[in-house]
This record gives structure tokens, C-alpha cells and sequence, in this order.
């Protein structure tokens, strides 16, 4: 099913992202974690694409598995960078024939060093010239990334806001966002963006921090920012690394709340192939969305 489509059907709507790995290990363990997800019905799960086609045939060995054997609506990552028109077209007939209907639609990083030269064969330039192609070549549906603190390479917002509204022109009928920990920046994000006509669902992308070091890592590289508070409660649980992951929940945990309060209606979990801290956060959103807590209204306490 196409996922505007579910977004329209089904609120809240949950969606978690893995990426393919490596080893057989690694394949066994993801499967595990993404059937102990499928209990809580997610809307759809994605699968990245490793800019450059590095992860093509991993990719499409766990979409598929993923697909038929979980049962699970499938959104396929697909990056441009470095590849060919006719690279991407045998992948996307690899996907359709899967019974693949969503793709999310990326340029792919810049990759440094030697790599480099040979990206810059690559017919394609932005992800905008991507969704593009899929759309008049496929009748696949065909979503784009955004970014609440703008993109590292965008000069400012309003030029990567400019870029986005590029990537909807040419066919993207959703967004998802990369993640970010400060809602007022995601909510700021949103305003702008529908100020300037962008009217396509938004899923916000969220995180629940699992390692200190592993997060600081991941926002220097997508430039989100993390709230000094909770820079300052990461650095005190540094040595406690259950610790770290029980505020990594409890944060997430909040901020998914204050999104669907806000009247987000979908929420993307980067789940870096790991199931724990997502069931935890979305099983307690779905108690807060199902359960209503009696509240002993009229008494007060001794
Ligand atoms: C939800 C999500 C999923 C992702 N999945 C993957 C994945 O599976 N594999 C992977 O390798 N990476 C993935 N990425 C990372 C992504 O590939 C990088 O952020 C990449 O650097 C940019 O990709 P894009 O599709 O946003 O590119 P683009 O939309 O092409 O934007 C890249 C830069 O170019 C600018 N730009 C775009 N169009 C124009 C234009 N017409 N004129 C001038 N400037 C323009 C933009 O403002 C931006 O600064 C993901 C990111 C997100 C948010």
C-alpha cells in the first residue's frame, strides 16, 4: 500500500528503519529484531541504500525477506550518487517485481577519497533528478528526506527548504525527517515548510540514544543539534550504559508525546537494527493513546 495512503488510513502510524548488515550473523539478528517490531503493526518498515549501490544486493535481500517472509510493507532507500540511469533502472524493476511499492528517493553522501572519482560518474545530481526518473520510468510511490536544521552542505534553511520544494515538484509525495532531538526546531521546520505551499505529509525522524559516544558521532555527521540539558544527563550516565539507555527511552519517550500532542499523526524510528528502545517508546505511546489512566479527580493527598 502506497504510504500516504496509510498515513490517511491509520493514526498514530509507527514506522521503524534498518539498514542491511553485513554478515549472516547480522541478518539473523535483524530479522529478530524486526519480527519482535512487527507486533506493534507498524505502518511500514525502510531499508537504507548504501550511496554508491555499495549495499544493492544486501538491500535487496532484506527487502524482500523482510517483505515476504514478515509479511511487513516495505519501504526501499535508494541513492543516486555514482550510479547510472541504467543501474537504477535495473534495481527499481529488481523492487517492482518484489511487489515493492514505496521508495524513498536520496542523493547519497559525498564520499571522500579515492571512492570519490568514480561517484562522479553518476548521472544524477540531486535527489530531486532521482524522483524524477522514478516517477515517469515506475509507478512507484516515491518519498524524499528533509531536514529540520537544514542539510550540512545548504548555505541556510530557506535554500534547502527551496531544494525540498524541488524534490516534491518532481514527484515526492512524502517526507521523512532526519532525526532531531529539539521539537521547537522540528516545529519551526514545519511552519516554514508549509508556508511556502509544501503540502505533503511530514514523519518526523526520531532516535532513542543508545550510546553517548555513538550519538555524538551521529549529529556532527547530520548536523542535528542536542539540548544542553540533555547533553549535561547523557555526560553524568557516560560510564552506565544501561543507564544511557534507559534516558535514551525516556527522552524519545517524551518527545514522540509532545509530537503526537502537537498532532503529528506518524513518527520514523531510526532503530540502528536494534529492537528494545523502540518497543519501549511506542509501546508507551500506544498506553498513553489507549489506556486511560484513572486520575482520582476531587481527592487530594494527606
Ligand atoms: C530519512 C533519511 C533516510 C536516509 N537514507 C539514506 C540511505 O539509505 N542511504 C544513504 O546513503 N543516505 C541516506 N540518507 C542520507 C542522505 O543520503 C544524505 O543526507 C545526503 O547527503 C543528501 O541526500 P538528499 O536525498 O537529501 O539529497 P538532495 O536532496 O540532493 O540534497 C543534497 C544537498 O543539495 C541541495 N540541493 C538539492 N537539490 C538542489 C538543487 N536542485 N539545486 C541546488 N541545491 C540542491 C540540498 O539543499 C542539500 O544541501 C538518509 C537521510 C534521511 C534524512
Amino acid at each position: 500500500m502506497r504510504i500516504p495512503d496509510i498515513l490517511a488510513r491509520d493514526r498514530p502510524c509507527f514506522s521503524f528503519e534498518f539498514f542491511p548488515p553485513k554478515t549472516e550473523g547480522g541478518v539473523a539478528a535483524l530479522m529478530m529484531a524486526a519480527a519482535q517490531l512487527r507486533s506493534l503493526a507498524p505502518a511500514f518498515v525502510s531499508v537504507t541504500y548504501g550511496a554508491g549501490g555499495s549495499t544493492r544486493a544486501r538491500t535487496l535481500d532484506v527487502v524482500k525477506a523482510m517483505h515476504h517472509e514478515l509479511g511487513l510493507e516495505v519501504m526501499a532507500h535508494l541513492t543516486c550518487i555514482g550510479a547510472t540511469r541504467r543501474d537504477l533502472y535495473a534495481i527499481l524493476t529488481e523492487l517492482k517485481k518484489a511487489g515493492i511499492e514505496n521508495i524513498l528517493a536520496l542523493r547519497g553522501d559525498q564520499p571522500s577519497g579515492p571512492s570519490a572519482e568514480a561517484l562522479e560518474l553518476g548521472e544524477f545530481r540531486h535527489a530531486s533528478d532521482l524522483i524524477r526518473f522514478v516517477t515517469s520510468e515506475f509507478d512507484f510511490c516515491v518519498g524524499a528526506a528533509c531536514y529540520p536544521e537544514k542539510h550540512l552542505e545548504s548555505p541556510d534553511l530557506a535554500s534547502d527548504i527551496s531544494a525540498l520544494a524541488a524534490k516534491v515538484e518532481a514527484g515526492a509525495s512524502f517526507l521523512i525527517s532526519q532525526l532531531f532531538f529539539d521539537n521547537a526546531r522540528f516545529y519551526d521546520f514545519l511552519r516554514r515548510v508549509r508556508d511556502v505551499g509544501i503540502g505533503v505529509p511530514i514523519i518526523p525522524g526520531i532516535m532513542p540514544i543508545t550510546s553517548v559516544d555513538q550519538v555524538k558521532r551521529f549529529t556532527t555527521m547530520c548536523g542535528a543539534t542536542i539540548p544542553a540539558s540533555l547533553v549535561r544527563e547523557l555526560e553524568d550516565r557516560r560510564d552506565q550504559p544501561e543507564a544511557v539507555l534507559d534516558l535514551g527511552v525516556a527522552y524519545a519517550t517524551l518527545q514522540c508525546a509532545d509530537l503526537l500532542a502537537a498532532g503529528v499523526s506518524a513518527i520514523h524510528f531510526y532503530t540502528l537494527n536494534r529492537s528494545p528502545a523502540a518497543r519501549a517508546v511506542v509501546s508507551a505511546l500506544l498506553v498513553a493513546e489507549r489506556i486511560r489512566v484513572p486520575r482520582g479527580v476531587g481527592t487530594s493527598l494527606p
